[in-house]
C-alpha cells in the first residue's frame, strides 16, 4: 500500500496533465551553484534534495535552503515522501556545529531546519535537535530558528528537549486528513499528531503545522482537520500545498486542487483563528515570511507583515528568557 523509493537514485514522474498553475522554476544559474556549493562543503542534507522539493530553483536562487539534521536515512515509510528509508547510520554528533557555521556564511534572518524521524535513536533526536538550535542561536545571534519535528512517538519528554531550546518556531506537521493517515503516515498516528501540537501550544512557543491536499482527501475533510487543530491545539500558522508524486512507488495524485480552492482554505484557516495561512499550489512547510515579503499579491505582504510580529515576539521572548 506504501511504497517507498527502493532504488538508489530516485526519478522523476512525468505526471501527465498538470495544470498550468504547477510551474516552478528549473533549478540552475550562479546563485543556485552558490548555494549548492555551501551546502556540499559543509556535508549537510536539504529537504528541499532529498524530498525533491519543486521549489528548489527558486529558493536556492534566493540562497534560502531547508536544512535536514539527524542524516539523510528516515526509519519512516510515508507514501508520499522521497527522503530515503532505511536503517541510519551512525548519528553524527558534530552535525550541529557544521549547521550553525554553514548558516553563519548566509544573509538569512530567519532559517528551517527538519529532519529525518529518527525512532531508532532512544530519545528520537532530541539532544542533537536541542544542540543545533543552541549553536545557531550563539552563532547567529539576530536569526530566527524555525525548527520542524516528528512526533518523537509521542514522547512529551522528548519534545521538552527541544522546547527548552527555545526555537522561534515550534512546527510539527498533520500531512492528511484522519482517515487518510494509515496510507500516507502509516508509523504515525493523527491524535498524536494533534497531542504535540497542544504540548507545542502550552509551551508558549509560535506554533506551525501543515498539510497537503491532492492524495485522497476531500474538502470536507480538510475542514474538519483544519477544526480539529484549531480546537485541540490552537496552533497559530498553517500552510496548505498541493501533493506532487515524487516518484511512481509514492502514492498517486487525487485530483489538481484550483488556486480558487486555496484561497478558500485560506480564509476558512483565518476564519477558524489560525494567525497566518498560507495556502497554494506549491506552497511548503518552509515557505517563510522572508520569501512571501518579495511577492506583491496583497495577501502575501499581509502574511509577512503578521509573520513579521510573530517572529519579533518570539525573539523578544527568547532574549527575556536568556
Ligand atoms: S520550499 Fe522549502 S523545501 Fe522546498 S526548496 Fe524551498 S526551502 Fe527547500
Amino acid at each position: 500500500m506504501v511504497l517507498n523509493n527502493e532504488s538508489e537514485a530516485p526519478h522523476q514522474l512525468a505526471i501527465g496533465r498538470k495544470p498550468d498553475w504547477i510551474r516552478a522554476k528549473a533549478p540552475g544559474g550562479k546563485a543556485f551553484r552558490e548555494t549548492k556549493a555551501l551546502i556540499d562543503t559543509h556535508g549537510l542534507h536539504t529537504v528541499c534534495q532529498e524530498a525533491s522539493c519543486p521549489n528548489i530553483g527558486e529558493c536556492w536562487s534566493r540562497g534560502t535552503a531547508t536544512i535536514m539534521i539527524l542524516g539523510d536515512t528516515c526509519t519512516r515509510s510515508c507514501g508520499f515522501c522521497n527522503v530515503k528509508t532505511g536503517r541510519p547510520s551512525e548519528t553524527d554528533l558534530d552535525e550541529p556545529r557544521r549547521v550553525a557555521e554553514l548558516l553563519s556564511k548566509v544573509p538569512l534572518k530567519h532559517v528551517v531546519i527538519t529532519s529525518v524521524d529518527r525512532d531508532d535513536l532512544p530519545d528520537g533526536g532530541a539532544a542533537i535537535w536541542a544542540e543545533t538550535i543552541h549553536r545557531v542561536h550563539e552563532l547567529c545571534p539576530d536569526m530566527s530558528v524555525e525548527v520542524l519535528v516528528g512526533d518523537f512517538k509521542g514522547s512529551q519528554e522528548d519534545l521538552e528537549l527541544v522546547i527548552a531550546a527555545q526555537p522561534e518556531i515550534l512546527a510539527h506537521n498533520m500531512e492528511t486528513v484522519r482517515r487518510m493517515h494509515p496510507a500516507v503516515r502509516p508509523q504515525a498516528d493523527y491524535d498524536r499528531s494533534l497531542r504535540v501540537l497542544g504540548w507545542i501550544r502550552d509551551s508558549g512557543l509560535v506554533s506551525k503545522t501543515s498539510i497537503m491536499v491532492g492524495i485522497g482527501e476531500t474538502d470536507e475533510e480538510v475542514s474538519d482537520v483544519l477544526a480539529d487543530i484549531r480546537s485541540v491545539a490552537g496552533t497559530d500558522i498553517l500552510t496548505i500545498g498541493q501533493y506532487l508524486q515524487p516518484t511512481r512507488n509514492h502514492l498517486p495524485i487525487d485530483r489538481w486542487v484550483h488556486p480558487d480552492q486555496f484561497k478558500a482554505y485560506r480564509l476558512e484557516g483565518l476564519d477558524l483563528g489560525f494567525k497566518v495561512v498560507e495556502s497554494g499550489p506549491l506552497v511548503r512547510s518552509s515557505y517563510h515570511a522572508e520569501e512571501q515579503a518579495q511577492q506583491l499579491a496583497p495577501e502575501a505582504r499581509q502574511t509577512a507583515s503578521a509573520m513579521d510580529a510573530i517572529l519579533s515576539h518570539a525573539r523578544r521572548h527568547r532574549s527575556d528568557l536568556a
